[in-house]
């Protein structure tokens, strides 16, 4: 049988690492990542990791990976970089807390979507309703409170139905209901809240240099 490396697999291989971009399969034995870790390019590629893990190469390959994650463009990513540092505390820590409270991952934490970009597709179909009213803007922050939930119009879906009464673990900033189909933003997350292997200050780094 033909191997499965598609677009998003490739990605991991390419930074080293699993990004989780395809729902159920990032879990299963399926995962190119497991199967095929080198990155794409054989032995050109081994050399390639080699010589990646220097100075300047690593700051970048760091924000690849954090931009990939999440499935931005450097300039809507750079956007968050350049909030992050205006805000009081570190730097990295806040640019990662404002990608964590875009409504499309808190749709991806919450269980509601399998991956951050079909997450991102509920939200642009319009689904998610915050306190009540319809928000179909992935980037949309969450904000401490905010009662997240799926439009009536929407709960038929068989996509929304099959989550009735299954077990959902979410980070504790976060909780979802899965018999009312309702969840709550309970905390601002913290750096340890976020279970991401990155290291945010190589990011940081990167952008000071400029
Ligand atoms: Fe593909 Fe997901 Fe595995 Fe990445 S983590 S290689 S996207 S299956």
């Amino acid at each position: 049988m033909a191997k499965y490396v598609g677009a998003d697999c490739r990605q991991c291989r390419r930074e080293g690492c699993k990004l989780f971009l395809k729902g159920e399969r990032c879990t299963s034995k399926k995962c190119a990542m497991e199967r095929h870790p080198s990155l794409p390019g054989g032995e050109y590629g081994r050399k390639k990791r080699i010589k990646q893990s220097y100075g300047y190469i690593v700051q970048l390959r760091e924000k690849q990976k954090v931009k990939r994650t999440y499935g931005l463009l450097e300039k809507q990513f750079h956007k968050y970089y350049e909030k992050a540092e205006r805000m009081k505390g570190v730097t990295g820590t806040n640019m990662l807390s404002l990608l964590e409270r875009r409504l499309d991952n808190v749709v991806y934490r919450m269980g509601i979507g399998s991956s951050r970009a079909e997450a991102r597709q509920i939200v642009n179909h319009g689904h998610i309703l915050v306190n009540g009213k319809k928000v179909n803007i992935p980037s949309y922050q969450v904000k401490v409170e905010d009662i997240i939930s799926i439009a009536e119009s929407s709960k038929e879906k068989d996509m929304f139905k099959k989550l009735k009464g299954i077990k959902i673990t979410t980070p504790k900033w976060l909780e979802f209901d899965t018999e009312t189909l309702t969840g709550r933003i309970n905390a601002i997350p913290e750096r340890e809240d976020i279970d991401l292997l990155i290291k945010e200050h190589l990011i940081v780094e990167l952008y000071s240099r400029n």
